[in-house]
């Protein structure tokens, strides 16, 4: 049986000959590839810096090093993302808490996070670093979000891994026009893929120069940023504890040659995004809710079952989904309620609008090189699967 994934990544010639150029150049890692594809980015989004590395992970992580986060800090996102979101911060030695959705858009709820900034306030107790997620590719409320960082003094790092492409009242993510720091993934399930690999863009300049440190080993090259003299043409300083989260030119070159296409893949999936909204309607389904001052870039098309008005239950479609080969999926199961997280002493319980909508989403397929043919297939399986 055919499967219909509920991504996968659109690779054409170009994409392949600029990776086997690669391979026969003289650099498979730290050569010019890298800085190209960094200024591809930079072109498409309008971002200041743009620092490449292997993955949205590690950009994570290493955004929240920059940003200084450590033991005794805290770090708040959103609970219903991919666990690396939260995660960033116990790699750092720092605490991480949760902020509910929205139970419209299923982005950090802004209320919400007013609310418990004023607790945490009274208690001594801040975030240094928020992470909204633009959960879909519809960025969070940013505006908002600023304003209450201006408050309240903490760094606002976007988890762009599904916005690529997206906008938000006319200014494009990754441009930081409302953040310090935004990272996007480049995961061949994301809109632009690399094979694997990450990225993070800031206006900051002292930022910047952090981030590019500590994708190498904390090793610097620039005689303004070393503690002595160079000694001689082969010094360099390590003045950071960093890692090696260095992208390879093979995966930038991959990555140089899919930006080419970044404004037709959007294109598409929103192509793909409005047809399901129109051909899905009569359905016992909560569509996409979309906000009018920002465009999705539809990493992901989310329906939420409305349970009461159908026979089967939330797992029982999804098996019936399966069963016909549509690779529907959840994004995401509540990151509190994983073991790992329980162990920390969370609850998932106390996150209700990330449980039910855990209990109701379904992702189905959605990537740009998805035929009218298969989308038509989606939507018949869907429509027996839910009446
Ligand atoms: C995919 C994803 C990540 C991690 O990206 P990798 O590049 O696979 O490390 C982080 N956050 C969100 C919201 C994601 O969807």
């Amino acid at each position: 049986m055919r499967v219909i994934p509920y991504g996968r990544q659109d690779i054409d010639e170009a994409d392949i000959a600029a990776v086997v150029e690669t391979l026969r150049s003289d650099y498979l890692t730290q050569g010019p590839a890298v800085p190209r594809f960094e200024e591809a980015v930079q072109e498409a989004t309008g971002a200041r810096h743009a620092v490449a590395v292997n993955s949205a992970t590690s950009a994570l992580h290493i955004g929240c090093l920059a940003a200084g986060l450590g033991p005794g800090d805290l770090l708040w996102t959103s609970p219903t993302s991919f666990v690396a979101s939260a995660n960033c911060a116990l790699y750092c030695g720092a605490d991480v808490d949760f902020v509910d959705i929205d139970p419209k858009t299923y982005n950090l709820s802004v209320p919400l996070l007013a609310e418990k900034l004023v607790q945490a306030e009274q208690v001594g107790r801040l975030p240094k670093i928020v992470v909204p997620v633009h959960l879909t590719g519809q960025p969070a409320d940013l505006a908002e979000i600023r304003e209450l960082s201006r408050r309240y003094g903490f760094v606002v790092m976007e988890d762009a891994s599904h916005a690529i492409g997206a906008t938000y009242r006319g200014t494009r993510i990754g441009d930081n026009s409302f953040s310090d720091l935004c990272v996007m993934s480049f995961h061949p399930v994301k809109i632009v893929t690399t094979g694997e690999g990450g990225l993070v863009t800031t206006q900051d300049d002292d930022l910047a120069s952090r981030l590019r440190r500590l994708r190498t080993h904390g090793i610097t090259r620039d005689p303004a940023e070393m503690h002595r003299e160079p000694a001689g043409p082969w010094y360099y300083e390590q003045i950071d504890l960093g890692l090696n989260y260095r992208m390879t030119d093979i995966h930038a070159a991959l990555g140089t040659s899919q930006m080419k296409r970044l404004g037709e893949f959007v294109k598409r999936r929103r192509e793909i995004a409005a047809r399901y909204d129109e051909l899905l309607a009569g359905l016992p389904l909560v569509l996409p809710h979309q906000e009018p001052d920002r465009e999705s870039a539809w990493h992901l098309y989310v329906v939420r079952l409305k349970r009461d008005e159908m026979k089967r239950s939330h797992r029982e479609v999804f098996e019936f989904l399966r069963a016909r080969g549509l690779g529907v999926n959840l994004h995401y199961m509540p990151i509190p309620g994983q073991p790992y997280y329980e162990q920390l002493g969370f609850r998932a319980s106390e996150y209700p609008e990330a449980v039910r909508y855990g209990q109701e989403a379904i992702s189905i397929p959605m990537y740009s090189a998805m035929s009218d043919e298969d989308q038509d297939a989606v939507i018949g399986a869907l429509g027996e699967a839910v009446t």
